[in-house]
């Protein structure tokens, strides 16, 4: 495995491997990776591996590395977030990456950096309440990385739902050539969904920390027995989050369109239940879909 950080090299050696005809797989990351990242690297190996054509060049894949600083509000964790490279490219080398790509933020982003990928319709809801312009950040930062690696496939997580929704709303949007694929949320056995930020709880915060999604479950559990409004669903998740997880915050629970993240009042047939809740030093997210 290969590791570049010049975003010119770069591109460069994706434009030759896409003359060559080797189709790339991407696998966009923040790095300190666990077993979610570990499952989009998976993911992309099997798509290689499935749309391989004999006598023809075989695909490459590609994990990028990059703590993107436009994605991070003033008072968030930018200089603190988790990092270990050698960790990293270790796992990135085992699951059969080609290259590990490691720009580093002024390479990304020249001083007068003045161009933006924003998707406001999907972006003002949910995290993006609190967290008003990260998807903005996430929006060009990916379109920065399709460019970059000239990506056929790109592989994200549905622990990000909003993420992967605004992602695939841009590639419809702007005709991009890219196939978005999504893999499902990878949890500890307790069921807490893994992400880097869980370093941050406390031994008492991450024993609480489960019944986030266990909150949610009570919601599905509910909606599967015929209640149908979104308040009366998200009352009992409130409830049962005051009995069980004390130590968190609500930030959201909303009920929403999966695709569309319009809000819904009610759920008929189909509808995501997304929610973040502050815990000490980390704010945790997760979803479910009802339906
Ligand atoms: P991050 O490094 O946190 O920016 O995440 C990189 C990619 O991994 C994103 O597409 C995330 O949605 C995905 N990801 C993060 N945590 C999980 C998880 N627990 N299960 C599945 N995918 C995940």
């Amino acid at each position: 495995m290969q590791i570049i950080s010049d975003p010119k090299q770069m591109q460069s050696l994706a434009l030759e491997w896409r003359a060559q005809g080797h189709n790339v797989a991407l696998v966009p990351t923040m790095g300190f990776f666990h077993a979610g990242h570990e499952s989009l690297m998976r993911a992309a190996r099997d798509h290689i591996t499935a749309t391989a054509v004999p006598g023809k060049p075989g695909g490459k894949m590609l994990v990028s590395l990059f703590v993107n600083p436009t994605q991070f509000g003033p008072n968030e964790d930018l200089d603190k977030y988790p990092h270990d490279l050698e960790r990293d490219s270790a796992i990135a080398a085992s699951l059969g990456a080609d290259v590990l790509f490691t720009p580093k933020s002024d390479a990304v982003y020249h001083p007068d950096h003045a161009t933006w990928v924003e998707v406001p319709q999907l972006a003002q809801g949910l995290c993006g309440q609190t967290r008003p312009i990260h998807f903005r950040g996430v929006a060009t930062v990916v379109c920065k990385l399709f460019m970059l690696t000239q990506a056929s496939a790109a592989f994200f997580g549905e622990k990000d739902w909003q993420q992967l929704a605004i992602i695939r709303r841009m590639v419809r949007d702007l005709n991009i050539p890219v196939s978005v694929k999504s893999c499902p949320i990878v949890r500890e056995a307790d069921g807490l969904a893994l992400s880097s930020r869980n370093v941050y709880l406390t031994p008492e915060e991450r024993a609480q920390a489960p019944y986030l999604q266990k909150g949610l479950i009570c919601a599905g559990d509910l909606f599967r027995s015929g209640e149908k409004s979104s308040a009366v669903l998200a009352q009992a998740i409130r409830e049962y989050w005051a009995e069980n997880l004390p130590l968190g915050r609500e930030d959201y629970v909303s009920f929403v369109d999966p695709e569309s993240l319009n809000p819904l009042e009610s759920i008929e047939t189909k509808g995501l239940v997304a929610a973040a809740v502050y815990m000490g030093k980390a704010r945790l997210i997760d979803n479910l879909l009802l339906g």
